[in-house]
């Protein structure tokens, strides 16, 4: 049986369709190893979001090759649609994937690697990437509780600093009947969380279903017992879609929406849709209307043009809205992108120093987050046991729980009392039994759609 390494860099999509090429290639008699172990075949799933693409890349090749001299290298992902000219300069890569062609790897891997390493890697690539709704074979394959589901690619957006537009094309959304069929095969496998996956994922819309009906319709899935929307952009979140989240059983209440920064002239240069006024009222409004709600962010730092009273403005905003944590970004000039003609571009160290002044208020924002679910009941979906023999999972409203147990909690539901908060984790103690049984469950024949 020939083996397989997949290394995947980057965003939750990227990972999304990893899962689903794995699922893939074990199914034409593949089998899995983890990264750094000999391996026959090296699947380098890429992101070109920052500048660090290339030298993780080699670093990936180099490594494996070290350990597996005539693994077959493939590449894919937004750095092999946006970097060919450099990724063909990288020794040792076979084959070129770009975006187009990303999940028809299974279809290529398996006679392009019996033919061995190459002097040239082969390229499959084309500038421009299918526009229409789409359907995606296979199922994802994840040994966690929670699953990725994709449901939408690409984006139309074309903010200044972000290449995605370029690396996946422009926005189209998985058919609903595929999206159904994952989903439920996904909870057949003993998936009790999907997380809604995709660029853009607010702009899904497919055979006049929007993204609020597509969450209606994954609640029927029996055995599933939870939805939870990843990344969504502040402009695209309907109305319904905050009415169902205040009163499903099913749709957790998390939202990560991204404001990038607090200040209307950098938005402006950004070109993001929204001002700041707007931004904030938004989240007021959505915390008042679904009790409990949890919102994350991403920040992004030193764009061309933050001087010290622009990054003001984006930390006053960060600190003073109910925010439960950030993920900060620091700039850094995309090829390509509008963002690059810019003057007044923030040098290095400072960038690294607004990181960190952000991250530190992450921190003491997610401590108060968790601080006041101090002495509450909470319902935690358990991943895993430990460091300090701490059974740790989360809440529907992202909080991370640990608790102690003298039995495997893994994939199940449990009641716990939130007895403290230490840094990044709420202590917990058990209060019931679990919701169901551990480990995978055998659900009943499920009526698909
Ligand atoms: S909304 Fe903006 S930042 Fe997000 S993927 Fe689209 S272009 Fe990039």
């Amino acid at each position: 049986m020939k083996k397989v390494v997949f290394h995947t860099i980057g965003c939750r999509l990227n990972q999304a369709e990893t899962a689903v090429l794995v699922d893939r290639l074990k199914r034409v008699g593949y089998e899995a190893v983890e990264f750094g172990q000999p391996t026959d075949v090296l699947v380098l799933n890429t992101c070109s979001v920052t500048g660090e693409a290339e030298a993780d890349c080699r670093y990936a090749i180099r490594r494996t090759l070290r350990r597996s001299p005539h693994a077959f290298v493939a590449v894919t992902g937004c750095y092999a649609q946006t970097g060919v000219q450099a990724l063909r300069g990288i020794p040792g890569v076979d084959l070129i994937l770009g975006n187009q062609y990303k999940m028809k790897l299974p279809d290529y891997l398996p006679s392009l690697s019996f033919q061995g390493k190459r002097s040239e890697p082969v390229l499959l690539h084309s500038r421009t990437i299918d526009r229409e709704d789409f359907v995606q074979e296979g199922v994802g394959d994840y040994g966690t509780t929670r699953a990725n589901l994709k449901i939408q690619d690409g984006c139309n957006f074309m903010c200044s600093f972000c290449l995605i537009p370029f690396a996946r094309g422009r926005e189209r959304s998985r058919c609903l009947d595929d999206v159904l069929r994952e989903g439920y095969e996904l909870v057949e496998r003993g998936h009790r969380e999907l997380v809604l996956t995709g660029v853009n994922i607010g702009r899904f819309a497919n055979g006049g279903v929007g993204i609020t009906e597509l969450v209606q319709r994954l609640e029927e899935i029996p055995g599933l017992d939870r939805i939870r929307i990843s990344s969504i952009e502040p402009t695209t979140i309907p109305e319904e879609l905050l009415d169902l989240m205040g009163s499903s059983k099913k749709l957790c209440r998390f939202l990560h929406v991204p404001l990038q920064s607090g200040d209307d002239g950098i938005l402006q240069a950004m070109n993001r849709r929204y001002t700041v006024r707007e931004y904030t009222d938004w989240v007021e409004r959505m915390v008042t209307r679904i009790p409990d709600l949890c919102v994350g962010t991403d920040l992004m730092v030193g764009f061309p043009g933050e001087g010290p009273q622009q990054f003001d403005n984006t930390f006053s905003v960060a600190r003073d809205l109910p925010f439960a944590y950030f993920h900060i970004f620091s700039y850094s000039p995309r090829p390509g992108t509008a963002a690059t003609r810019l003057e007044q571009r923030i040098s290095p160290p400072i960038i690294k120093a607004r990181n960190r002044r952000l991250a530190e208020l992450s921190r003491t924002k997610r401590l108060g987050f968790y601080q006041r679910f101090v002495d509450r009941p909470v319902s935690v979906l358990f991943e895993t046991k430990g460091p300090e023999d701490l059974w740790t999972g989360l809440t529907d409203n992202f909080i991370r729980v640990g608790v102690t147990a003298p039995r495997d909690l893994t994939n199940q539901i449990c009641q716990a009392n939130i007895t403290g908060v230490m840094d990044g984790l709420a202590i917990g103690q058990l209060t019931a039994q679990p919701s169901h049984p551990a480990g995978k469950r055998t659900l009943p024949m499920l009526e698909r759609p």
